[in-house]
This record gives structure tokens, sequence and C-alpha cells, in this order.
């Protein structure tokens, strides 16, 4: 281990325990909950497994009025609850660390689709984020009810096992919004005063530290300002409230501002963003705190600490990207971390889909239900077969990798371009997307190491060179370009008078490789809602050109909400020039202009020089498609399979590329690898539940 990364492995002592060392997996939600139990303790074990000290489970509500759903908590009701998590804590203690669990309560940000309860607030004002319903003013008896139900909440963790229970008060839920003057408009004793704001949390730390005696740590989750602010605590309040509960607390977790803010992604916030705020609490509390910032470079973290501002570098977007950074730090193999991108895809995949991913870390989310271990690779059945993947995009890099790393001793990995990365070639130029690139990076120094992988860049395969090349297994991975036609959702016809061999049609592609319109003004129309068209707005109006980004959706780049980057995207966006006209379809493209129809199928047109079209891609397969139209052939030249990856099959996010190109190299020695292999699912323990009559 590098000496100067030494700090980072000292033990901290967290009143009544003490962590291994000083890497800690603060709470962050995977879509796992207590409903999938087993996914849920495998995903947290390999954190603890790859040497993070301290590790947590996401928010759990303690109240039955306070659930997420259709988002998924980890809710800590009652004992069957406690039986489900108990597995996570045995399995995060099965590696020496220590487990922890956020007890929370939504109060008026709850959801409360699945107990159909009244969400409860300190007032009765409308949420800006939950339409339709108000929430109900919460009166002394519900106050006291909560504080029981959290306190009984933390006795049950105590029980499953865990080491650390929290009273969760940063991101707006329920204790937020008693101490925010915006959201508390009591007049009773929990209103009005700091004194008076800061009761109901104050409180519920007494009552839970009170019911877990010496058994945990009590630790509790504050937000600082930030550069968003937040609604109606000054930074200078929160830091008195700090030193009010310092009493009470063994372990301060901070960060900033708003959600989008604190998981801010690397569009807009760079690694240890939060420090101008969060540096600040040292001050106010004698208590070992966390502090988190999307840190991924070892020397900063050891800087952190030696500040002595933070005693534990807090993560999860890098955990969730590199469950074994720590073990790769103390093994000072630096050049292995697999860097988060910042991209916020975990987030995406946990809100839509409600079940992590990342883009870096193909493993993440599949340890119990595919049995995938992030750093163990078993040796395939067929390794010994030459081995030739076409297309160095993502898919084509991540397949390569874990082929070699399966024990392949010849895979050759061949791209047409003189530079690896596919679409990251050029999306990782784009103005604020430089991050993206670890992508690309880290898998190209892991190349470097794999003696049986070569890569070979500016040779564009063809299906009679694939057919003479001596391969047993051929992967193509030749992913997908942009149409120039303006095929669009709901419009399988081409825009009239599209055609990207005119000046003053464009695809995203050409504008990256240096096409420009014809003259200054230019319209960029997105139909595909994500990165690509913000992109290539930005790029254009930062050369000069006035640029109007027409969309069909009704907000600029949806996709961006997922992510979290939305606000700040159309914000950043305006700052730099780019005017936007929501709810437009296109369908007719002319020489100076542009036209179509609005929301209500009234005409509308445009002048314009030019029309960059971000409307739908289309998978590059015919070198697939010529290969495997004469299986004769194939057979003759000893293929044994071809297999198709990554947007060569269909256009997805870089994660599913990622995971596509993964999934065939785990899977490349079963009998039908094409097709991927069936995971496990979680049912619910039929057993442990009592049956429920009409009358009960
Ligand atoms: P994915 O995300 O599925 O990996 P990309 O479009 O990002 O897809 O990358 C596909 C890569 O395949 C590109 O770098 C492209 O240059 C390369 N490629 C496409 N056709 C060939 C070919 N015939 N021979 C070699 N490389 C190819």
């Amino acid at each position: 281990m590098d000496p100067r990364h030494a700090i980072l492995f000292e033990p901290v002592t967290i009143g009544p325990k003490t962590l291994p060392n000083r890497f800690y997996q603060v709470p962050h939600a995977s879509g796992f909950g207590s409903l999938k139990p087993r996914t849920q303790a495998a995903f947290r074990a390999i954190k603890a497994e790859g040497g993070w000290g301290g590790v947590c489970v996401e928010y759990a509500p303690v109240s039955r009025d306070s659930d997420e759903v259709p988002a998924v908590a980890a809710g800590f009701w009652d004992d069957s609850d406690a039986r489900a998590l108990a597995l996570t804590a045995d399995a995060i203690h099965a590696h020496g660390a220590l487990a922890g669990l956020e007890l929370f309560h939504g109060g008026g940000l709850s959801v409360n689709g699945e107990s159909r309860s009244a969400r409860l607030a300190p007032t009765q004002l409308a949420s800006e984020v939950q339409f339709g319903s108000l929430a109900k003013e919460m009166t002394a008896a519900d106050i006291a009810r909560v504080q029981r139900d959290w306190a009984e909440a933390a006795r049950r963790a105590a029980g499953a096992g865990f080491d650390i229970v929290y009273v969760y008060g940063a991101h707006g839920y329920l204790v937020t919004q008693f101490l925010s003057p915006v959201t508390n408009r009591r007049t009773d004793g929990y209103g009005g005063t700091l004194a008076g704001r800061g009761r109901f949390w104050l409180e519920t730390l007494e009552a839970v530290r009170a019911a877990v005696g010496d058994e945990c740590a009590v630790a509790t989750r504050i937000a600082v300002h930030g550069a968003d602010g937040l609604p109606g605590i000054q930074a200078d309040e929160m830091l008195e409230l700090v030193a009010m509960a310092d009493h009470l607390v063994d372990l301060w977790d901070v960060n900033v501002g708003s959600w989008p803010e604190d998981s801010g992604t690397s569009r807009y916030y760079p690694e240890g963003s939060q420090r101008p705020w969060t540096d600040r609490v040292r001050a106010a509390t004698s208590k070992p705190v966390v502090a988190v910032g999307r840190y991924s470079s070892p020397d900063l973290m050891a800087d952190v600490i030696r500040s002595g501002a933070a005693d534990l570098i807090g993560a999860a977007r890098q955990a969730i990207a590199d469950p074994f950074l720590p073990r790769k730090i103390a093994d000072g193999r630096l050049d292995e971390i697999r860097e988060c991108t910042g991209s916020n895809i975990c987030i995406l995949r946990e809100e839509a889909f409600r079940h992590v991913g990342c883009v870096q870390n193909a493993t993440a989310g599949e340890e119990y239900r595919r049995g995938w271990h992030p750093e163990v690779f078993s040796r395939a059945a067929n390794a010994e077969q030459p081995a030739l993947v076409v297309g160095a995009g993502p898919a084509g890099l991540e397949c390569a990798i874990v082929l070699g790393k399966r024990g392949f001793t010849a895979v050759h990995l061949i791209e047409a371009e003189p530079e690896i990365g596919g679409r990251l070639r050029w999306t990782r130029r784009l103005p604020t997307l430089g991050d993206w690139g670890r992508i690309v990076d880290w898998r190209a120094i892991q190349l470097g190491k794999l003696p049986g992988v070569e890569v070979i860049t500016g040779h564009q395969m063809t299906a009679a060179e694939i057919l003479g090349y001596g391969a047993g297994i051929v992967v193509i991975a030749t992913g997908s370009t942009w149409r120039g036609d303006g095929v669009q959702p709901g419009r399988p016809d081409r825009i009239s008078g599209a055609d990207p061999g005119l000046a003053h049609v464009l695809t995203p592609e050409q504008v990256a490789a240096g096409k420009r319109p014809p003259g200054p003004s230019v319209i960029v129309y997105d139909t595909d809602g994500y990165y690509v068209a913000p992109g290539v707005a930005e790029l254009l109006a930062g050369e000069g050109f006035k640029v109007t980004v027409v969309t069909t959706f009704p907000v600029l780049s949806p996709v961006s909400d997922e992510t979290l980057e939305g606000g700040m995207l159309r914000a950043h966006l305006h700052r730099h020039g780019v005017h936007v006209l929501r709810g437009i379809t296109i369908t007719g493209i002319e020489p100076g202009s542009a036209r179509g129809h609005d929301e209500y199928a009234e005409p509308w047109s445009a002048s314009c020089h030019g029309t960059v079209l971000v409307t739908q891609q289309a998978s590059k397969d015919e070198l697939y498609r010529e290969l495997t139209g004469d299986p004769a052939a194939l057979a003759r030249a000893g293929i044994q399979a071809a297999y198709l990856i990554g947007d060569a099959v269909a256009p997805r996010l870089i994660s599913e590329a990622v995971f596509d190109g993964h999934r065939l190299a785990r899977e490349i020695d079963l009998p039908d690898a094409a097709v991927p292999a069936p995971f496990l699912r979680e049912h619910p323990d039929l057993a442990s539940h009592r049956q429920r009559t009409v009358q009960d």
C-alpha cells in the first residue's frame, strides 16, 4: 500500500461500535428493500467483502403511513421485515464490517401507494412533488406514535443484528419538514423557534438512543445547505442544530441540499463538490463525521481525512461502481479501480426499473440472482477456443475483458476505427460528458493486463475475413448509428426532405465528425430524450451557432430527470443560449426551414439553416446477418457459435450494452449462450405468513 493511503485504514470508534477502517457505504436505494432480501444481502455483502468497513441498507420506513410504493424502500414495520433484513446484517458481518439501517419517515413526501394512509406532515401544506392530495397535519398523538414507531424499529434493528441505526433527517423527509420554517408552520411546541423546530428530531434521537442502549451506534443524516440551498434552513442554523443534538449522536452522516445536488452528476459537479458546506460541520461536533462527494481518488480521500473535516469517506455510487475499491487501495492496485462515471444510471435503474445497475460494474445487483462476483471469474469450459470479437464499443470491450478473465488464451478484439470506444469516442467529447470516458479508459487499462486478449484497431472486418480467421467463437458487437431519415417514435416513415447527404441535414455523428450547418441558425430535433441532443446543442452553441432544440417531449431531455440532472441540464443550456421549443413534431425539412405541427395539431414552421436529427438509432447488424445467413459456411469455417451483442442487437443505454457483453462472456460455455440463462427470483415466504379470512 502507498503509505499516503494508510490513514484510510485506521479504525474509527462510533459510540459502542468500532468500524474497521474509514470506508463507509452510506445508505442508498437499490430497488431491493426488504422485498428482495437475498438480493439485498448479496449486494451489500460484496461491499463488505471488498473492504468497506461500514455498509448500510437504504431508507427503511418505520411506520406504515410512510411507504414509497411504487418505489422500493426497506419497509421495517414488523418482525417479518426484521427477519428479511437480518440476512443482510449477517452477510455484512461475515466479512467483518458493521451493518447500518437507515430508519426514516417520509412525512409529507411519503407516497403511500400501498397503505392508502393519509400522509403526515408538520403542517398541512400542498407538496411540490405529491400532487392531488394534501398531508394530514400531525397531532401531538401522531408525533408520539411516529417516535414510538421509530424506537420500536430501532429495537427491531438491534435484534436483527444491525450495528448502526439512523434517524434519517436529510433529503426533505419528515425530520427536515419539522426543521424547516417553510414546511413547519406550527404554533405549538414543535414549531417556531429553532428549538421548537428541532424538538421532533431531538426527541426522536432520544427515543432511539433509549431503545438501543449500547447495542447500536446512533447515526443521523442531515443536509447542510449547499449551493442549491435547503428549504428555509440556513447553514448556520443547521450547525446550531448539530451542536444541540451532538450528545445524542454517535455518527454524523452529512451531505448537502437536495437529492439532485447531493447525488450531483459528473456533468455538473466535480469530485468533492460538497466540501465547502460539509467541512463546516466539524466545528459543531466532537463526534465522527462521514462525508460524501463522489470520491474515487484515493489521494483525495486521504486528503479529506488528513484535513480533519471528516473521519470517514462515504460513498454510494463509487461503492456500486467498485465494491473492491478499499481492497484495491490496500493492495496498491490503483489502476484496477473502476471509477464511478457519475452518470447516475444506478439511480435511473433503481428508480425506473426497481433494480439497481451500473455502467462500470455489470455485476452490481446481479450478485445473488446471477451469482456474479465483480472480481472472481470461473474458467470457461471452452476457454481453449480462439475467440474473435468484432467492434470495440462498450459491449465488445466488456465481452473481450470477461472472456480474458475466464481464461480464454486467444481473444482478438478488432475495431474498425483507429481508436477504441465505439459511441463513446465522440460522446465523451461532447460538453460536460468527459467523465463518461472512464468507461473506455478503465477497459483499455484492463485489456493491457490480459495476456490472452489482443486489441487490433483500424481494421474493418468483413464476413469473408471472419470465415477465414480461424476463430471458434465469434462475437459481433458492431453497434448502431443515428438514422438520418428522421424516422421517429410513432412515425415509422421518413421526415420529408430528411437526407443526411444534403448540406442542411445532419446526424449527431456527422456533427461529431465535423459537419456543420450551412448557416448560423440550427435546429436540433430531439425525439430521443436523453444526452445526445443537449450535448450537440451545447457544442454548436459554444461555436457561435444560434441553436434551438425542438422536441416532441413536454420537457427537454426527460430521461435526465431520471438521473436527477433534468433541472440543472435545462438551466445549463439556457445559460449557454440554447433556446427550447417543446411539444413540436417535425414532419418536413427544406433548405432554410423545418415544418411540422404542435401538440394541438396546429401547423408549425421555423426558418433555420440546418437541422440535426436526434430521432432514432439503427442497429448495425448487417455483418452478423451476412455471417449467419450461410450456416454451412460457418460450419466449414469451424465457427461453432456466432453471437450478436450490444447496440447491434438493439440500441440501448450504454449500461445495457456493457451488461450484454458481460452476460454473454459469463455464459459463453452454456449450451445456448445466445439466450440469457434463467436467473433466481425471490418469492414471498408463504409459510411464514398468517392466513387472513374476510372476517378478520
Ligand atoms: P456498443 O455500445 O454495442 O458497444 P458502439 O456503437 O458503441 O456499440 O460500438 C460499436 C463499435 O463497432 C464501433 O467502434 C465501430 O467502429 C465498430 N465496428 C462496426 N463495424 C465494424 C466492423 N465491421 N469491423 C470492426 N469494427 C466495427
